[in-house]
């Protein structure tokens, strides 16, 4: 480990009597991607949030699997206002980046609510989106001026409020035709839920997010067509869920607007999936774009859904939708649920390129549902193979045994023996997973033929689906319109 402010400060805990040890991973944001990605649960973990409470800043560590009562700590502290520091104070106070808050905040008055010590060995900030902290929870009361407090309540009791309809709810940008990618860590996922009969499925294809990065209008209208196709292709009923474009429920984008009002610039700007498509795109730095999350908080809190089945690299985003929801329930006493992600064995699949995850607008990164064998096995063989420095396994190799244990898990152990033994011949492994993977997609490509040829069919389920879909998301902006004075 390099980061010196790690280091340091694992040095001070250490001096102060709690013994740590710290586990590297990709430098993430969100707790629930971080533990996710360590092999450990939000059990496990603990923030610490920096609040204004009164003039004064207070840092209160909370367990992730419970939720700060703000109407205790006001009790305990005898204060009028509260709240959670902005990203500007957040950095003034701490002195570290977003997401990075450690136990031990020097200069301010700590409380630990009394749950933290549920759990034995406990998960948190070191000041480096890279690293994770791990100590004893019990050594956290060596720290100075601590003081263990009741302050949260457990996640379900606050979910009462929640609606009596179990609903899902997810979609697809059409900026190009379905890939691996989201083939596994979405739509493997709509059809789950679909099939357990537990839930009304609301299922979108995501036109309006479509215009929020630079895009060819011709394009977009076959391909918001295109993806209705691989919705039915891929099995979804139309007689279970309700299949819809975004923008012909309008209600979406006048939700987004009015979510806007309860949303900070600074939390938008701060999203990797913002900095990431600004990246792409430095010319399209827009509204619209910086205005994603809020619409798609929109998407799914119109239909009052608590479950969301997307790939991981939409859970900041969700994050977001879930504040969102609090917010308007805390403001306005709306009754939105907290929604949270379901996730799938495919939720994130690399690029073919060996860098970055697998996107219908990065070139050559992608396996379409639609190509054929030949299609496949080319760009599979594309996938670049030569040893890393240190003879450490390469992205792409990396890439290549995360396809070969979804798509050919038997065959794992032999390949990677030969692997370490330096025998492997890349090409070998390549063929059979390109193989395999068209195995996977050749039902899916016969169904689709037939649907194609069937348009009728396609244009009566866009039509019977935005009828259900509206009556819902009117009902929802008509109470939201209310609860907010402007009805
Ligand atoms: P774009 O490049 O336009 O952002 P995309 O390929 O990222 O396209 P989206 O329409 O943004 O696709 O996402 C649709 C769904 O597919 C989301 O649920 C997303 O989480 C999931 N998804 C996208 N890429 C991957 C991936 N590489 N692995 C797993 N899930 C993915
Ligand atoms: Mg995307």
């Amino acid at each position: 480990m390099t980061d010196k402010i790690v280091l340091d400060y694992c040095k001070k805990m250490e001096e102060l009597g709690i013994k740590n040890k710290v586990l590297e991973h990709p430098p993430l944001v969100e707790a629930a991607q971080v533990v996710n990605h360590l092999g450990y649960t939000l059990d496990d973990s603990v923030a610490t949030l920096i609040m204004k409470a009164d003039d004064d800043f207070i840092a209160v560590l909370r367990r992730d699997v419970t939720k700060i009562s703000f109407k205790k700590i006001k009790k305990l502290l005898g204060i009028e206002s509260l709240r959670i520091a902005t990203p500007e104070e957040f950095s003034k106070v701490t002195g570290l980046e977003i997401g990075t808050a450690r136990f031990y905040v020097p200069n301010l008055k700590t409380y630990i609510d009394k749950e933290v010590f549920g759990k034995k060995y406990i998960l948190g900030g070191t000041g480096s989106l890279n690293y994770t902290f791990q100590c004893l929870s019990e050594d956290l009361k060596k720290l100075p001026g601590v003081e263990v407090v009741d302050v949260t309540v457990p996640i379900e009791q606050e979910k009462s409020h929640s609606t009596s309809v179990k609903r899902v709810f997810s979609g697809i940008r059409a900026t190009g035709r379905l890939h691996l990618g989201n083939y596994l860590g979405a739509v493997k996922g709509f059809l789950e839920l679909e099939k357990s009969g537990e839930y009304e499925t609301v299922y979108c294809v995501v036109d309006v997010h479509s215009i929020t990065t630079p895009y060819d209008k011709n394009a977009l209208a076959k391909n918001k067509r295109e993806i209705i196709i691989d919705y039915l292709a891929a099995g979804l009923d139309p007689k279970k869920s309700i299949i819809i474009y975004q923008s012909e429920v309008p209600e979406h984008i006048e939700l987004a607007f009015y979510f806007s009002s309860v949303v900070t610039i600074a939390r938008m700007q701060h999203l990797p999936t913002y900095k990431d498509k600004v990246k792409q795109h430095p010319d399209a730095n827009t509204m619209a774009l910086l205005n994603y999350p809020v619409l798609m908080a929109s998407d799914i809190l119109i239909y009052k859904a608590g479950l969301v089945p997307v790939g991981i690299d939409q859970e900041p985003h969700l994050e977001v939708a879930r504040e969102i929801a609090r917010k308007m329930n805390q403001l306005y006493g709306t009754d939105f649920p907290e929604p949270v992600r379901f996730a799938t064995k495919g939720e994130y699949i690399p690029s073919l390129t060996g860098e970055g995850k697998m996107s219908k607008t990065v070139v050559n990164s992608f396996i379409n549902l639609t190509d054929s064998l030949e299609k496949i096995r080319k760009k599979i063989r594309s996938v670049p193979t030569a040893t890393a420095a240190g003879g450490e396994m390469s992205p792409g190799l990396k890439t290549l045994f995360i396809f070969a244990q979804l798509f050919i898990p038997s065959e794992v152990e032999g390949f990677k023996k030969s692997y370490q033994d330096k025998s492997l011949q890349f090409v070998e492994l390549k063929d059979r997973i390109a193989e395999a993977i068209y195995k996977e997609l050749k039902p899916f490509q016969e169904r689709r033929a037939k649907i194609s040829a069937d348009q009728k069919y396609v244009d009566e389920v866009i039509r019977d689906g935005a009828e259900r879909a509206h009556r819902i998301a009117r009902e929802t902006v008509k109470e939201v319109k209310h609860k907010m004075g402007l009805l």
